[in-house]
């Protein structure tokens, strides 16, 4: 699927975006590198549609009253309810998080590796499932969402598909693109650009990436 795009320009993307990383990379909690399966897993669920800043106001509060999956699937989901207020559907969020808690508590914490395994526990989708592989597993996957999407997009050319789930280009893509030995700083580059330069109203004349990108082609 993605025969027609060159490893050069691949290792420019990779090259150029964490050169960018280095110095205006975004630094939260959830990036520390020794927190437990249960923070990270968290963090990511989170994270889902909601911008990163948000998340970032009061993840440390929720983690204080919440600090670990026994304490969760106890609250009350008025009380998860409360704390959830600041991000969207958060009624139905702080059910399937108690959901999820109660499943984690069931498994004794343990994750499985079987990715299809993974992807049965309650609340683990595709977006999930691959950000336990990345940052627990320490597996090169795809924090692939919209942010995602549209930086590759506009850089390497469209998809086909509208879900970004089952399309097989930008899934190649992506896999790629993080496959790198520091494949967490290369999906965190890849967002934190969608979130500055790349953004929906993109900053082209500042971007790095300019030179070879295929939507800044099209406009100049
Ligand atoms: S040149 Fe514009 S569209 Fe292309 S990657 Fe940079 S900001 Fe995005």
């Amino acid at each position: 699927m993605i025969k027609h795009i060159s490893k050069r320009k691949i290792r420019f993307f990779q090259q150029e975006l964490l050169k960018w990383y280095e110095t205006n990379g975004r630094k939260f909690y959830w990036r520390k590198r020794r927190l437990t399966n249960y923070q990270y897993i968290i963090a990511e669920v989170l994270l889902q549609r909601t911008k990163a800043e948000t998340v970032a106001k009061f993840y440390p509060n929720f983690i204080i009253e919440f600090p670990n999956w026994k304490s969760l699937a106890d609250a009350d989901v008025k009380r998860i309810k409360e704390y959830l207020k600041p991000v969207g559907l958060y009624t139905q969020r702080s059910i399937r998080l108690k959901n999820l808690a109660i499943e984690m508590i069931k498994r004794k914490g343990r994750l499985p590796r079987k990715r299809e395994e993974l992807e049965s526990i309650p609340f683990i989708g595709q977006y999930i499932a691959n950000a336990i592989e990345l940052v627990i597993f320490n597996e090169p996957s795809p924090l692939v969402d919209v942010n995602m999407a549209r930086v590759l997009e506009r850089f390497f050319g469209e998809r086909q598909l509208a879900d970004i789930r089952y399309d097989p280009y930008l899934q190649e893509l992506s896999y790629v693109i993080v496959e790198h030995e520091n494949a967490k700083d290369m999906n965190w580059a890849v967002l934190d650009f969608a979130a500055i330069i790349c953004k929906p109203k993109p900053l082209c004349l500042i971007c790095p990436l300019a030179t070879k990108c295929l939507f800044y082609e099209s406009i100049v």
